[in-house]
């Protein structure tokens, strides 16, 4: 199984190595206009029967240079700008151009004609908020050599083009996007999948707030994952409904990290923690719900979000996760750090969007898998913590087993004859006190046999020690086989039994020692040969004491012995 797994991923490595490879031959040329000759003009250009006047090429002296289409200088509150640039003259097969995100809506010209419009602009060169999805600009043929024009519209922060502007061709955008999102993708899914198990694990069996936290941090930073791969708007083309989404999972993220933060070390100085995610759900709610409500756009919730999160939230939610990712218990150390992690990526992200650092392609899969890494090793901890459990549990049960035996067999020795195995004198004197007592209560009745080997003197005499103790065994064996399951059996002392017969009246009791008196006489003993032996027997009578009973049946006893032996005598 595991050199499988082994092969596999060594398959999927190498794969994607050919791929890449394959990607980068067939690539052809692109053309980068992030360093192009960019004009702005702040407004927007009155129309003339639908064509633009401004991309008439009149006017030059109100174009200035600027090193990208984004945020010109002196806004001054401005929603319009223009943008232009003159396009190269040679242009790779079928040109494309590619844009990584607009702010907010645009209009592109060539030659005075309308080839892109993304949203709508409205008589007073206005418009709504649709998404931030990319965008893939089919140029004509002949457009090589000529002005594009830009008209933009924005009343947020950014205004203009943002991230990359790249001309290719469309086949090399295409392959690029999905060369990019291998790896998203891939991540991506996994992040979804264990905020799935998780959450299954937490309906199913450990209701844990913790548990659900982590499985809703991993689903929703899962899920933009998967909505920020590129080549997934191939497939899935609602800019607004996956800018709602993405910005569900991206103002969830203080809540969730807050609350985790707030159950594994507390809710922080002045209760901050909490009321930090409680106001970010409330952000959220009213963010999402005023913009879906038609209130305002949701883009004009994003700076809002940005001042709250990055001036308040995040610099007390760092500070309190590396709190507790030095204090906690480790699992929950590696968890923290794995908050701080996400957070991290989101302060960088924002920097870039705010460009005070370079504008990159976002990395948020790295960061997400550092993350399922981190997370990954928790797990195994707690699997390994729960077998180390487990193994303890069985050794415990089985010393536990063990000790009982040990017990039971202690409370056995206890009552046992060690030669004979038969009652030892000890727990006859305990069934004799018990069954007095519950002859007394239930105003029954018993009986007691005490017998004696006849001459056993001469058998050790005769035959040795070892040879008596045989007989004595034998003896044991021999009575306990032929009484009742009721009755109990014991060696009273030295070659004498004792046999008490409970609910047991005279008659009885006679019927048994005679019949006993008969098998011991019938009985060989191996060396000793037959033996006899003589029967005492007494009927317990009402309110006498153990000890008067057993005089009783040792007087019966001398009285079988002193009449010749082998034979039994009830007084
Ligand atoms: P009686 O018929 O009058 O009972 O004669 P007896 O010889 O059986 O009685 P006595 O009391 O004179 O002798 C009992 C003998 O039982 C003496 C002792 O050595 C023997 N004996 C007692 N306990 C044991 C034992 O555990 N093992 C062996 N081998 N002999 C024992
Ligand atoms: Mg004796
Ligand atoms: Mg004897």
């Amino acid at each position: 199984m595991r050199t499988l797994t082994v092969k596999f991923f060594i398959t999927l490595f190498l794969l994607t190595l050919c791929a890449q490879e394959g990607f980068a031959k067939t690539t052809p040329e692109r053309i980068d206009l992030g360093h192009g000759a960019w004009e702005y003009r702040w407004g927007d250009s009155p129309f003339e029967e639908g064509v633009p006047v401004w991309t008439k090429g009149q006017e030059r002296a109100s174009w200035q240079a600027i090193a990208f289409p984004s945020n010109p200088p002196d806004r001054h509150g401005q929603t319009n700008v223009w943008y232009r640039i003159p396009l190269p003259q040679a242009l790779p097969y079928d040109p494309t151009l590619y844009i990584f995100s607009i702010d907010l809506i645009a209009e592109f010209y060539l030659d005075g004609q309308k080839i892109y419009q993304y949203g709508t602009f409205d008589a007073t060169g206005k418009g709504k908020f649709i998404g931030w999805p990319w965008h893939m600009i089919s140029l004509p043929k002949d457009a090589g050599g000529k002005q594009l024009y830009v008209r933009v519209y924005s009343d947020y922060p950014d205004i203009g083009l943002w991230g990359e502007a790249v001309i290719a061709s469309k086949s090399s955008h295409i392959l690029n996007m999905f060369r990019g999102d291998f790896f998203r993708i891939s991540i991506g899914s996994v992040a979804l999948f264990v905020g799935v198990l998780f959450l299954a694990g937490c309906v199913l069996r450990f209701s844990n707030l913790e548990t659900f936290l982590l499985s809703s941090l991993f689903l929703t930073q899962g899920l933009d994952l998967m909505l920020s791969a590129k080549s997934i708007q191939f497939f899935f083309q609602y800019p607004l409904l996956e800018r709602y989404l993405m910005s569900f999972n991206y103002f969830f993220f203080p809540v969730g990290m807050a609350a985790f933060l707030e159950r594994i070390a507390g809710v922080g100085p002045f209760g901050l923690v909490r009321r930090i995610w409680q106001a970010h759900l409330a952000f959220l709610v009213v963010a999402i719900g005023g913009a879906l409500a038609g209130l305002f756009n949701l883009s004009s919730t994003y700076p809002a979000f940005d001042y709250m999160y990055y001036f308040f939230s995040l610099p007390i939610l760092t500070l309190w996760a590396i709190r507790a990712a030095l204090r906690e218990p480790q699992e929950m150390r590696v968890v923290a750090t794995g908050l701080l992690v996400v957070s991290g990526y989101w302060a960088y992200s924002s920097l870039v969007s705010w460009g005070i650092i370079a504008w990159t392609e976002p990395e948020q899969h790295l960061v997400m898998f550092v993350c399922l890494c981190l997370f990954g090793y928790v797990v195994i901890r707690r699997l390994l913590h729960v077998e180390d459990l487990k193994k303890a549990n069985a050794q415990l049960s089985l010393a536990n087993a063990q000790l009982n035996h040990m017990q039971q067999n202690l409370k056995r020795l206890a009552m046992t004859d060690h030669l004979t195995g038969v009652f030892n004198r000890k727990k006859l004197d305990e069934m004799l006190r018990y069954e007095r007592l519950r002859a007394e209560r239930d105003n029954g009745i018993f009986g007691v046999i005490l017998l004696d080997i006849d001459d056993f003197k001469k058998v050790n005499d005769t035959f040795g020690h070892q040879v008596g103790d045989e007989v004595l065994i034998k003896f044991g064996k021999l009575l306990q086989s032929s009484v009742r399951a009721v009755d109990t059996v014991g060696r009273w002392g030295g070659e004498e039994f004792l046999i008490i017969c409970p609910q047991t009246d005279a008659e009885g009791l006679e019927h048994l020692a005679q019949s006993l008196c008969r098998q011991v006489g019938e009985t060989f003993f191996a060396e000793a040969g037959h033996q006899t032996a003589s029967f005492g027997l007494a009927i317990f009578q009402k309110e006498e004491t153990v000890d008067n009973l057993i005089m009783r049946a040792d007087k019966a006893l001398y009285v079988a012995k002193s009449e010749g032996k082998n034979k039994v005598v009830l007084l």
